[in-house]
């Protein structure tokens, strides 16, 4: 039976970059992927010279982590900056009209959009005191602290247009930690920020938005191609059993069965995927997994001539909080966003529908879709001509929804992996949904599995490299002493 250190099941962003960490440190890699081609959600598509992305558009990165892996994966000629225009700018659907939604605090006191109570409320932020209490929904969090403006005109259309969730169940703890630890670190929301930008100035942490010009394909096409990661597409993973050393995974491939033996496995799969996998295992594990809902979303591409937009297109987009009933979250100008997404004089417009809010819209025909998504568009931006480009994109679990007692449902899961060496649950569900949090959290799984055992493939790559380094200080201090 082919034996590799460590079986990845799963093909999206967070077993590729899993993946990648690995086989960098020299342990032998294979990853399953269920799918015909690599990326999982990620994907990009050219199509009559647009460019759509079928689940992340985006980068929002602070993280050295996510710096490295772009860095050492090759990829940062292929990097591209989010366009001035859209960094400073994006709108809010406020009584049946776009409203630019100020991103710094101190045009935010000043905007219109927020009413003088409101404003008030939203200075006294330092002097509100904790609740003590880690269970508090988004909704109650930030009406807590920020007041109920800020919830329904900031947090709960960002909960559902980029997390797909509903701010009145998603656990505070899970969505929003940096907000939750800058109040019991610093007492203040606002402190903990200012404290913050005086620290990073210092440490010259950058935080920047990007894509790559392709796309978000790039990212996990490149992993994907990593020398020391097996990559098997059309590998079902069905069952998992323990071995005395480790374990031994089946696939159903086009070929029949495959298995294989691997000290260490990572499932790196959405969580009913995992359910199957792991129940056997574990019961009680299997029924925390069980426990994870997720949300349908479909996604409007649309292609239309620049000058049939009446808006000026000058921001990221726009989000519709709840209260609007507008049966898009969002939509973003991805022409704006990053350059050549359109062809010249032509924009790009990308809706996004369906999520906690609105989860029946996933019963939509393409048909229907078009309609909801067109008829926003040209009440809201003044989208004058039909589109001259359109794809549809569907996630029937788009994403875990981090609703309820989410924190105490992790927890639970990592006290049960505790009694289980060698498995490892690497998923979105997990520790973030973001390109950004899945880079971070897989170079912590890849650091766990590094430092289980002692790995004399590691071993080898490290005295490789070192003597690799030798060789060529040596090399260069001989033409040193050549060209004196
Ligand atoms: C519409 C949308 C927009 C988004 N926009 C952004 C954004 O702009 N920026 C951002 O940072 N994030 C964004 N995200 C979030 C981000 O794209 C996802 O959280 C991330 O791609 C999920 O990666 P994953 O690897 O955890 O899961 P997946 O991509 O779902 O990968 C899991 C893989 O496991 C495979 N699998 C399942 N069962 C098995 C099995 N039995 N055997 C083998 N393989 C199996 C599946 O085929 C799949 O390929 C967006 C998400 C969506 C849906």
């Amino acid at each position: 039976m082919h034996k590799v250190d460590v079986l990845i099941i799963g093909g999206g962003i967070s077993g590729l970059a899993s993946a990648w960490w690995l086989a960098r440190s020299g342990l032998s890699v294979e990853v399953w992927e269920a799918g015909e081609r690599p990326g999982g959600k990620i994907m990009s598509t050219r199509q009559d010279g647009y460019l759509t992305e079928r689940a992340a558009a985006m980068v929002l990165n602070f993280r050295p982590e996510v710096a490295e892996l772009v860095r050492e994966a090759g990829l940062e000629p292929a990097k591209t900056a989010r366009q001035p225009a859209a960094e400073v700018r994006r709108y809010l659907l406020h009584r049946g009209c776009l409203k630019a939604l100020p991103m710094r605090l101190s045009p935010m006191v000043a905007s219109p959009l927020w009413s003088l109570r409101g404003k008030l409320r939203l200075l006294a932020e330092p002097f509100i005191f904790s609740s003590g209490r880690t269970d508090e929904t988004v909704s109650e969090f930030i009406t807590r602290r920020l007041g109920r403006e800020v919830l329904e005109k900031a947090m709960e259309p960002f909960v559902a247009g980029t997390l797909a969730a509903d701010a009145d169940q998603a656990s505070a703890a899970a969505v929003l930690p940096r907000l939750m630890a800058l109040e019991q670190r610093y007492g203040s929301i606002g402190a903990g920020v200012l404290v913050n930008r005086i620290l990073r100035r210092r440490t010259a942490s950058v935080t920047e938005t990007f894509s790559f010009r392709d796309g978000m394909g790039s990212l996990v096409e490149a992993l994907a191609k990593t020398p020391g990661i097996n990559m098997r597409t059309g590998h079902v993973a069905q069952e998992l059993a323990r071995e005395r050393d480790g374990w031994q995974a089946t696939a159903a491939t086009p070929h029949g069965q495959r298995s294989v033996s691997a000290a260490h496995v990572i499932v790196a799969t959405p969580a009913p995927a995992a359910v199957a996998l792991v129940d056997p295992l574990d019961n009680e594990l299997a029924e925390l997994l069980r426990g994870i809902g997720y949300a349908p979303v479909s996604i409007v591409h649309t292609g239309v001539a620049r000058d049939a937009v009446q808006h000026p297109l000058d921001g990221a987009g726009f989000l519709a909080p709840k209260g609007e009933s507008a049966t898009l979250t969002g939509n973003l100008w991805m022409s704006t966003l990053f350059p050549d997404r359109a062809p010249p004089g032509k924009a790009l417009l990308t809706s996004y529908l369906g999520g906690a809010r609105a989860p029946h819209v996933a019963d939509w025909d393409d048909a229907r879709l078009l309609d909801e998504a067109l008829g926003t568009l040209r009440s809201l931006i003044g989208l004058k001509a039909d589109p001259e480009m359109v794809r549809i994109d569907r996630h029937g679990e788009a994403l875990p929804m981090y609703h309820g007692a989410y924190q105490a449902r992790m927890q639970a899961i990592s006290a049960r992996l505790q009694h289980i060496p060698g498995l490892h649950l690497e998923a979105n569900y997990r520790g973030g949904v973001s390109v950004r949090d899945r880079l971070v959290c897989s170079h912590a799984v890849a650091d766990r599995i590094l430092g289980a055992r002692h790995w004399p493939s590691v071993e080898r790559k490290r005295r490789e490299e070192a003597e690799c380094r030798a060789k060529t200080v040596c090399g260069l201090g001989a033409m040193g002493v050549a060209a004196e």
